[in-house]
């Protein structure tokens, strides 16, 4: 009798134990799961980090070749010699950054992404990352306004394209094509592909932006070698959002991005939400349960 007492309760525990692994995500977890910020963490923590970037944290992934990226509330500027915290970005450029990409899917440009795992994770093909940022503009603004002289808001003939070094030491410098090669940091027909994806997402992504009514400034990506067998294909990583974009209201000419943290002008998570709000992602119901999901995040 003692033994089926311990058989049940063995069962029992068994149970018990594979609920909570599917709970902390041991089991890949719906994306509809939003594990409170406690289980979160218990998660993380046995997770192995891979790299933690100044938004983002690289998990190993549950199966060989994939990565978990978890998406951080940390905003930083001016190569991290501003840094502050804005409560929910985190949930926000996840969710935008899945809506893109996915869209990006759709028009076959190659990504890394597979899925979005919870509120702030999502599940990305493992790649070698190109260590060259390619920036996209369609519209003077920013750096390219202190550089040339060009006055912010003077509309480009056509889009430029331009090739940073990516290297927080360096600060991220403006390269020419001829860097990336003598310097071997992609091939030509890598450099090929970079600009053609570039100027590709540019167009759809102008329209997509253009039909909620924001403009579409300019934009960086970030490109990786990713690996099958021996086939290597260049696709898209990192992340679309307004971390990374420029995004000015067509009526008003708010700025709808990082801008607004960098320069001080304040409500960065209305004007994030809005973006998300207006590409149809944050239906009145999604506001409440992400207001709920930051409250419990403290
Ligand atoms: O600063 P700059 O004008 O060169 O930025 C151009 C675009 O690239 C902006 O949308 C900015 O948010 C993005 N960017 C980025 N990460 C960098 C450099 C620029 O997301 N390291």
């Amino acid at each position: 009798m003692r033994n089926i007492y311990a058989l049940a309760f063995y069962i029992a525990n068994c149970y018990r134990k594979i609920v909570a692994a599917a709970h902390f995500g041991y089991v890949r977890a719906a994306p509809t799961d939003f594990p409170s910020s406690d289980d979160e963490e218990a998660y993380m923590s046995r997770r192995n980090k891979l790299y933690e970037g100044k938004a983002k944290v690289l998990f190993e992934g549950p199966e060989p070749g994939t990565i978990i990226q978890y998406f951080k509330d940390d905003a930083t500027a001016f190569n991290a010699e501003k840094t502050g915290t804005l409560a929910g970005k985190g949930v926000i450029n996840n969710i935008i950054s899945e809506h893109i990409f996915k869209a990006l899917s759709d028009i076959g440009i190659p990504n890394h992404f597979i899925e979005r795992l919870s509120m702030r994770e999502q599940l990305i093909k493992a790649v070698e990352i190109i260590p060259v940022e390619v920036i996209v503009r369609n519209i003077a603004a920013g750096s390219l306004s202190k550089r040339l002289g060009i006055e912010e808001g003077t509309i480009l003939p056509n889009p430029l394209v331009e090739f940073c070094y990516k290297s927080d030491e360096f600060g991220d410098p403006v390269i020419a094509e001829d860097h990336i090669l003598t310097f071997g940091w992609a091939d030509e027909h890598e450099i090929d592909e970079l600009s053609h994806y570039a100027l590709r997402i540019n167009d759809f992504l102008s329209g997509l932006f253009a039909a909620i009514g924001i403009k579409l400034v300019d934009f960086k990506l970030e490109f990786g070698r990713h690996y099958v067998g021996d086939e290597c294909t260049t696709i898209l990583a990192d992340e679309i959002s307004p971390d990374g974009c420029r995004l000015w209201d067509m009526k008003t000419g708010e700025k709808m991005d990082k801008d607004r943290f960098r320069r001080d002008l304040g409500g960065e998570m209305e004007a994030y939400q809005e973006v998300a709000r207006r590409l149809g992602i944050l239906p009145n119901a999604d506001v409440t349960e992400i207001a709920d999901h930051l409250k419990k995040e403290g």
